[in-house]
């Protein structure tokens, strides 16, 4: 079932996400409904908040990042069909050089900007039948799982930007917040006006 994704503005993206245990109601189909929303919507990762649940859990498909032909074939073959579901992730280390990339949010349609991050991370987590992972990433992988992570701590991107650049988007941000945007996937707005 394709779910609405909440928009900016809404205050399920502000929280912290809580861990979640096994016996969470309904997770396989929770898991399920995020795969189809975020894949309906061309994303290449979901995370809880976005669907309206404070939790530590968000999916990564990067298979669509695989098809630029400015990668070099090794990242190519990284990012192709790497899929996972991310449960209570704890990036325990991030290093390296920052580097910038071009960011976009299915919470934030319409607004891409560059985004500086650390080039490596040391990520535990557990899958989807709870088995305990700790590995470690780079490059855009990285990146999608610092993004998709972020999430799960109550932040955007837009966070990250500098306050020059806050102030030229603010505007667009809170329409969005309204509803003032035209997305071609299913949300929910935090600020808009119920019928009249
Ligand atoms: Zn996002």
């Amino acid at each position: 079932m394709i779910l609405p994704i909440t928009a900016y503005g809404d205050p399920v993206l502000r929280k912290v996400g809580t861990d979640i245990t096994k016996d969470y109601p309904k997770l396989e189909t929770l898991v399920e409904n995020m795969w189809e929303t975020m894949y309906n919507a061309s994303g290449v990762g979901l995370a809880a908040p976005q669907i309206g649940l404070p939790i530590r859990l968000f999916v990564i498909d990067t298979t669509p990042f695989s098809e630029d032909e400015d990668l070099a074939p090794e990242d190519q073959k990284a990012l192709n069909g790497f899929k996972k579901v991310f449960v209570n992730a704890k990036i325990e280390e991030e290093t390296g050089e920052e580097w910038t990339f071009n960011e976009g949010c299915l919470s934030i349609p319409d607004i891409r900007e560059d985004v500086n991050r650390k080039e490596t991370i040391k990520i535990t987590y557990l899958d989807e039948n709870f088995n305990e992972k700790s590995e470690t990433y780079g490059g855009l992988l990285a990146r999608v799982i610092q993004h998709e992570y972020d999430h799960i701590e109550g932040i955007l991107f837009t966070d990250k930007l500098s306050s020059l650049k806050k102030r030229l988007i603010k505007g667009k941000l809170s329409n969005i917040s309204k509803g003032k945007i035209n997305a071609d996937y299913r949300m929910r707005f935090p600020d808009m006006k119920k019928g009249r």
